[in-house]
């Protein structure tokens, strides 16, 4: 049970600060999460009480009120928790309460009175973004889409060549696997069948690279890793198409068709998440080259909010975790500021602090663009100077 895109959309319109949001790792396979009570109940029930009285001070008495009345429910909600994933996602205010399990990680709890804490939710969705695996030989092909981030979860289909001219020689046969990976197949042809299976076997690989496009159409993955036998892979890149061949990692591995999923998903998915990573911080340095340029592009925190707040912003990238926590907006002008000061510079207006994480993905969401979260070497560059840790491809 996960959360519905209107779901998503909802969190993001609901600008009251009357949601509470926590995000609790909830792994059982983790040592203090099989212990009674388990870890993650306790951190929850510590953090509840922790913030009561953090915020006892400072919220209006109607807000007391409803953070005890939301407080309440989610201990009700913690005494029931049964995990059935990774990471347990909750918001409740007056009007709604919501709650799903990810198998994604995110690696640090958190809990939350105010806006809803929705960044930390889009990581674990983009974590959980589709790769497919596809493993081809000259009579097989198999599709396999699997999740970046987490270990398991496999779908499958496959394709295979139309053995009926050849019932002499079942190609449809699996195939033998030695130990090292190499196929054996017995038979053998003399010329003109030869040829014959060779036309066959091209046609099944054109076929197959049709299917290639459609399954990426289908299943939007963000990155294919073509394996299996070398020949087939490059026939069938060949001939896709750019915008697809563009999503095909350049390495290739070779597999048996056959092999078991979980062998092929442990030498895979290092190659998928490296391959995410590369592409990461490749789209980091051309959003750099071009800011350096002076082509369309914006980078820092304030500057990527007026940006977006205008419209003029087709995709942002940001380092996660993202660093900054608070960015001050201007109530009256709503122009936005990296520090504090006593009133805005532009209108006079009164500046208020907010969530920086908060701002900027409903920034994103309010003007249509297009969010990228990025870790590692792409973090790391974005991190640098005056980045800080945010940039933004223009439209204009
Ligand atoms: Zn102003």
């Amino acid at each position: 049970m996960a959360l519905r895109p209107e779901d998503i959309q909802m969190l993001l319109q609901h600008e009251k600060r009357d949601t509470l949001s926590l995000y609790l790792d909830t792994d059982p396979t983790k040592p203090e999460n099989q212990r009674k009570p388990e870890g993650f109940r306790i951190w929850a029930r510590h953090e509840l009480k922790k913030l009561r009285e953090t915020l006892a001070s400072v919220l209006t008495p109607p807000e007391r009120k409803q953070l005890e009345a939301q407080a309440e429910a989610l201990l009700k909600e913690l005494d029931l928790l049964k995990p059935q994933g990774r990471t347990f996602v909750y918001f409740a205010s007056p009007s709604f309460q919501l709650s799903a399990f990810y198998q994604a990680r995110l690696h640090k709890n958190s809990l939350h009175f105010g806006a809803p804490h929705v960044a930390p939710l889009l990581w674990l969705l983009e974590e959980y973004a589709r790769a497919a695996i596809v493993l081809l030989d000259h009579q097989q092909a198999r599709f396999m889409t699997v999740h970046m981030g987490i270990t398991e979860g496999v779908q499958e289909e496959f394709l295979y060549l139309d053995t009926e001219d050849f019932p002499e020689y079942s190609l449809r046969a699996t195939p033998i696997t030695s130990g090292d990976g190499t196929v054996y197949k017995k038979g053998s042809f003399g010329d003109v069948f030869d040829r014959r299976v060779e036309e066959q076997v091209h046609r099944f690989w054109r076929d197959a690279a049709q299917r290639l496009e459609k399954f990426i159409q289908e299943e939007k993955p963000v990155l294919v890793l073509l394996a299996g036998e070398e020949k087939a892979r490059s026939f069938v890149r060949s001939r896709l198409s750019p915008a697809v061949r563009d999503k095909v990692l350049d390495e290739g591995v070779s597999f048996a068709v056959g092999a078991p999923a979980h062998e092929i998903l442990l030498k895979a998915k290092p190659l998928l998440q490296e391959g995410e990573r590369r592409r990461e911080e490749a789209l980091v340095v051309k959003l750099l080259d071009e800011l350096a340029g002076g082509g369309k592009a914006d980078a820092g925190a304030a500057a990527v909010l007026n940006q977006l707040r205008e419209g003029n912003v087709r995709l942002v990238v940001a380092a996660w975790p993202m660093m900054r926590e608070e960015i001050h907006v201007c109530q009256n002008c709503h122009t936005y500021f990296e520090d504090a000061q006593d009133k805005c510079p532009l209108c006079g207006g009164t500046l208020t602090r907010r969530s920086f994480s908060t701002a900027l993905i409903r920034e994103v969401y309010l003007h249509g663009a297009q969010l990228e979260l990025v870790t590692g070497k792409g973090a790391e560059k974005l991190r640098q100077g005056p980045y800080g840790g945010v940039a933004a491809q223009l439209r204009f």
